[in-house]
């Protein structure tokens, strides 16, 4: 059974079977956070994966690990630029 903790809350949180190096699980304590999961050498640790809501049809997008600001997301055919603002993204329209 491998268990990584939460890097928000420090919950610990059991890993479902078959998970990944890189699979997204859900913390149960925090709220929409999703945290990516990462196994090396046996040792898995997690980190939070960003998200952000579309402005348009508030369709909640999991960002790629390496995204930073200025970056561009596409949902509803529309292309939005990220801006980071208080430890979080969001989507503007460009
Ligand atoms: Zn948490
Ligand atoms: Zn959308």
């Amino acid at each position: 059974m491998s268990i990584v903790r939460c890097p928000d809350c420090g919950e610990p949180i059991k890993l479902p079977e078959g998970t990944r190096s890189g699979d997204l699980v859900d913390c149960p304590n925090c709220a929409g956070q999703a945290l990516r999961v990462r196994e090396d050498d046996g040792q898995w640790s997690a980190t939070l994966a960003y998200r952000v809501s579309c402005p348009a049809c508030d369709e909640v997008i999991t960002l790629p690990e390496d995204v930073k600001a200025e970056d561009t997301v596409r949902c509803c055919g529309q292309t939005y630029r990220l801006t980071f603002e208080y430890g979080a993204f969001a989507a503007e329209e460009t």
